[in-house]
């Protein structure tokens, strides 16, 4: 196993009383929950979606993992094992040590990540010597190679421009090459087309798909495009407030949706997961009803919903539903 996340469990400060003004009965400051115990798993090799709605908790999740949290977030609980660490319990040192060299990522806006005051090639280079031994040569030839297979035309010429001279699309390809530069075992990837136009978009999946294929990296791809998961993902973690509420291959998953709130998510496409009442919110969880989260808008909800429901699970197919429909036609 490549990365297991165990019951991760994050709390957070609500922003204040104007960000949670759509949740009149939430809390106005505090400290609240935020992930309330996700779990999932990457394999060597497979991608992995992350998906759910704005404020399910999905950047909340990678970041944890990653140990780049806001101040005003704390893990309270569970594990990530990364090849067996848990980087939730690693040093900071450690943890810089492991980030951008076995696990590369690509935040949300990926072109804040480049440096406006250094050259492209130069930013590649340092990426290789944060985290090794590397002479000057050897760097420059690797980010050279590295921004060839990038498919950008070029590259030696590419490689002594500002990032400011790039196009957006060049500058994302620039972003990947950087996640992937220190030859990752895991790709981290928060909506990594966010901001481009479609047939950019299209581009940049490939590659990335291609590239972690290539390589035989494990990827976790977060996205609220349900296209974008049946094309390039081969698992799928469903969040719903801050839980994973069904997980399973793709193919399982999108054919046969155990979870209620699953089963609305794909009736959405293609308005890609505009569902009414969603979680426009940015700090804590507003507060939970009793039993299952999902309750207030499930259309399936019954008496029982009011205890919480367990995860459960017809082999790699699981749903937090008492109802789950696992196995069903
Ligand atoms: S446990 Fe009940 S409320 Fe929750 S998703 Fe299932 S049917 Fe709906």
């Amino acid at each position: 196993m490549l990365l297991d996340v165990q019951d991760l469990r994050v709390a957070r400060r609500a922003p204040g009383p104007d960000a949670n003004s759509d949740t009149a009965s939430g809390p106005a400051r505090g400290i609240g929950t935020a992930l309330a115990g996700v779990s999932f798993r990457v394999v060597k090799g497979r991608i992995l979606a992350l998906v759910g709605e704005h404020g399910a908790g999905k950047s909340l999740t990678a970041s944890a993992v990653l140990g780049l949290l806001q101040p005003s977030a704390r893990v309270t609980g569970g594990r990530a094992l990364f090849e067996g660490q848990d980087l939730l319990r690693m040093s900071d040192a450690d943890l810089t040590r492991v980030r951008g060299a076995r696990i590369g990522f690509v935040v949300q806006a990926g072109h804040t990540t480049l440096d406006p005051s250094a050259r492209v090639g130069a930013q590649l280079m340092r990426a290789q010597s944060v985290h090794r031994a590397i002479v000057k040569a050897e760097a420059a030839w690797r980010a050279e190679t590295l921004m060839s297979s990038m498919g950008i035309a070029e590259p030696r010429l590419r490689a002594d421009a500002w990032p400011h001279e790039l196009t957006p699309a060049t500058v994302q390809r620039v972003v990947l090459a950087l996640a992937l530069i220190n030859e990752p075992q895991l790709l981290i990837a928060d909506e990594p087309t966010a901001g481009l136009d479609i047939t950019t978009q299209v581009q940049i999946l490939d590659l990335l798909y291609l590239e972690l294929r290539r390589r035989r990296i494990g990827g976790i791809i977060i996205t609220r495009d349900l296209g974008v998961v049946a094309q390039y993902c081969d698992d799928v973690a469903v969040m719903f407030a801050g839980q994973v509420v069904e997980q399973g291959p793709v193919s399982q998953v999108f054919a046969r949706p155990a979870h209620p709130f699953t089963r609305a998510l794909l009736a959405t496409v293609p308005e890609r997961l505009a569902i009414a009442g969603n979680l426009a919110f940015g700090g804590a969880l507003p507060p939970a009803p009793d039993g299952c989260p999902y309750r207030p808008r499930c259309p399936e909800a019954t008496e029982r919903c009011t205890t919480a429901p367990p995860l459960v699970g017809a082999g790699v197919h699981a749903a937090r539903c008492h109802f789950a429909r696992l196995g069903a036609a």
